[in-house]
């Protein structure tokens, strides 16, 4: 029996009675709740869910619960009762709209939808035109359907029998580079990861998380969510990041984990000091790049070095810095190397790997790697290379001792005049320079060069910059094929949900430029 919730169940305290998860900015909280009420709350929704008696797909698939709602601790019961029936989770994004949701939903077919009460007009109306049997709501205040017909079940469950082989979740991707494809992942892709991480992170007994992240995503539901659990550790929980909040929390905790832009916050508030984060074990840092600058500034404010790893939605977690001295020292700008267990190569366009330090496209195996895109056969079999190993679409180099470095992905690769330019390496120079707060490059079609690199760059609060002087800087400090051909101050990049730039929105706005 394989069922993930039995095994993350294996690793609760021997006393259920002790505080599980402290949800601190729950409304009428904060409040706290037991591994006893965890395991009770996603035994009655189990329950629930299974007493609807839904049959599988023609395919045999087990039926998709699709969730939309605002981060709670009941969500996550949720998402574990879902576990425990035996069906499939698939979670939304909360900023996705009805064009976003009705793609999700037809795609998915899910039989189960559950929805935020304020979502429940139009959601319930796409779901019952998309097949959906049943529309539940929960809300953040413990309201709405789902707890209400869950509180009439029994509360004790044991959970479906699964093999490791057998679907757990549907996970979209965050739609970065374009529409976000649901990738399959199993029972044992996500304890194989899980345990990886349990040893690799070191995780001790008396570990406690601070979970701030979004549980929609990669990093918050499985990476934070089951690691606490596996290790049975107590979670300080908030539905919202609040820097405030966060580093209120740090004396009581042990563990962060963050996306950079977190960590930028944190440290834009004085708060954030040595003394605060004295307790503190562990920061992670994942799901985009992390910059040398704000790994920098961490270690001197905070006195730890930041941990970045890197992974992804259809794999989970590939490589990360070390944690253990014996395992070596965290260096930034990298994103350490393969866990136990995962394989990665870096290759060229002909399939052949690379050098140290030599550029290629990064491919990985390994037993948390997706079973493929859901319903779509095709796209998975592209991604696939013919000995198994997943094209990750990200491009990086190896170190000489290891160390992996992501310099951007194949998509945003930019060829200009037969000219390989890695936007990362650009973005670096022009990040350094004085004002600037952060850059994107990007290729856009030229009559001349196929592409010419163009940046669009952010100033500081309060900095003004000159376009023509940041062209001359580069022109002395980097190759001229290299030195974007037009530089655009803006207020902001645009960003998807998970905070990530989204470069084909930047490539469409300056498409014509040189047309
Ligand atoms: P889509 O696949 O829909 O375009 P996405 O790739 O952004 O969206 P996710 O699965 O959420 O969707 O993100 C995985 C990607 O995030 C990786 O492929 C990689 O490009 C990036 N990433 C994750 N961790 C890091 C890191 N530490 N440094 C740099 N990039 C990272
Ligand atoms: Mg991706």
């Amino acid at each position: 029996m394989s069922n993930l919730y039995a095994a993350l169940r294996a690793g609760f305290p021997a006393d259920l009675d002790r505080c599980a998860i402290e949800a601190l900015d729950a409304p009428g909280g904060p409040l706290r709740y037991s591994w006893h009420d965890l395991e009770r709350g996603s035994a009655m929704i189990a329950n629930l869910l299974l007493s609807l008696e839904i049959a599988p797909s023609a395919d045999g698939v087990p039926p998709r619960v699709a969730v939309q709602v605002d981060k709670s601790v009941e969500a996550l019961m949720l998402y574990l009762g879902v576990l425990r029936a035996g069906m499939v989770y698939l979670p939304l994004n909360n900023a996705y709209q009805a064009a976003e949701v009705e793609y999700f939903v037809g795609n998915a077919e899910p039989a189960v939808v559950v929805c935020a009460p304020r979502n429940f007009g139009w959601i319930s109306r796409i779901a019952f035109n998309a097949g959906a049997e049943h529309v539940f709501t929960l809300g953040e205040e413990r309201d709405g359907t789902l707890l209400q017909r869950a509180a009439a079940q029994p509360d004790v469950q044991e959970p479906v029998a699964r093999s490791a082989d057998d679907l757990a979740a549907i996970l979209y991707t965050s739609g970065t580079t374009g529409r976000s494809k649901g990738a399959m992942l199993s029972h044992g892709n996500l304890l194989s990861n899980a345990q990886v991480l349990k040893d690799y992170w070191d995780w001790q007994s008396d570990d406690v998380l601070i979970h701030a992240l979004p549980i929609f995503h990669v990093h918050g539901l499985f990476v934070a969510s089951h690691g606490a659990l596996l290790n049975g550790s107590p979670m300080l929980w908030l539905n919202k990041f609040d820097p405030r909040a966060v580093i209120a929390q740090l004396p009581r905790a042990t563990v962060f984990m963050g996306v950079p832009t977190l960590y930028v916050r944190l440290l834009a508030d004085p708060g954030l000091t040595r003394e605060a984060c004295s307790r503190m074990r562990l920061f992670i840092s994942g799901s985009a790049p992390l910059l040398i600058e704000t790994f920098k500034d961490w270690q001197e404010r905070s006195g730890h070095t930041i941990l970045e790893r890197y992974g992804m939605s259809e794999t989970a977690m590939l490589s990360s810095n070390p944690c253990k001295p014996q395992d070596g020292a965290r260096r930034g700008g990298t994103v350490g190397k393969p866990l136990p267990g995962v394989g990665i190569r870096v290759v060229d366009d002909s399939g052949k790997p690379c050098a140290a330090d030599e550029i290629g496209h990064i491919q990985v195996t390994g037993p948390n790697v997706f079973a493929g895109y859901w319903r779509m056969p095709e796209k998975t079999k592209e991604e696939f290379t013919a000995d198994g190993w997943f094209k990750t679409g990200d491009v990086g180099r190896f170190e000489s001792d290891g160390y992996l470095v992501i310099v951007g992905r194949s998509k945003d690769l930019i060829i200009s005049g037969g000219y390989n330019v890695y936007p990362a390496e650009v973005e670096s120079f022009i990040n350094e320079l004085p004002g600037v707060a952060e850059s994107a490059v990007v290729g856009v079609p030229h009559p001349d060069f196929g592409e010419a690199v163009i940046a669009v760059v952010i100033p500081r609060p309060g900095a003004t910059l000159d376009a023509a002087e940041i062209i001359a800087r580069l022109k002395s400090g980097i190759a001229g094929f290299k030195v974007p051909k037009q530089v655009f101050i803006s207020p902001e990049l645009p960003r998807n949900a998970m905070g990530k730039v989204q470069k084909n929105l930047l490539r469409d706005q300056y498409r014509t430029l040189f047309a």
